[in-house]
């Protein structure tokens, strides 16, 4: 049996520069990393310490990342960045060429909604993805199991997903907090 190695882990691809010494945050030791090495613990003050430049993104889309990576691979697979790059993804992967305008238009709406969440303090991720998909959804006739199979795939979870759906009805969701976002930024 052979084992299966991730080439994006396999030491014997790598560059002189993917080894690198950073000084321990706790006692200022400086300590050489392995750049998939995750976190660890200082020679001299013995604290773990993070790796200032582990790079996640091979770790969000392999499936084989909780194999490699562990717990970890989830955290780094649940983070805001990664859904919404993966939500990009599956959008693209359901429009045509033709759908260029609709596309930028959808994404300029998803940037707009993400700002004016953050500068509200709140979470992005609904208002966001409703941004997203909500245009699309409208204009191609997309059914809630169709948009419900889009935020699977980017890997959103079933109560956020029927969160994001409630707010892509037409008039639905009037109270929502997040409704005035989502319609200015999609306006
Ligand atoms: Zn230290």
């Amino acid at each position: 049996m052979s084992l299966w190695k991730c080439p994006g882990q396999d030491r014997s691809f790598w560059k002189p520069e993917d080894i690198f010494e950073s000084p321990c945050p706790h006692c200022g030791q400086s300590i050489e990393f392995w750049k998939d090495d995750i976190t660890l613990r200082c020679p001299n003050c013995k604290q773990l310490v993070g790796n200032p430049r582990f790079d996640p993104g091979c770790a969000a889309w392999c499936s084989y990342a909780s194999k490699c990576l562990g717990e970890m691979a989830r955290a780094i697979q649940n983070q805001p960045q990664i859904i919404r790059t993966r939500l990009e993804v599956a959008l693209r992967k359901r429009l045509k060429p033709e759908d260029r305008d609709l596309l930028n238009r959808s994404l300029k709406a998803a940037q707009r909604a993400e700002e004016m969440a953050m500068a509200e303090k709140a979470e992005p991720l609904i208002p966001l993805a409703a941004s997203l998909i909500g245009p699309a959804a409208r204009i191609k006739g997309w059914s809630r199991e169709e948009v419900l199979a889009l935020l699977a795939e980017a890997g959103i979870d079933e109560n956020t997903a029927g969160s994001i759906c409630r707010l892509l009805e037409p008039g639905g969701d009037q109270s929502n907090p997040y409704r005035r976002i989502i319609d200015q930024a999609t306006a």
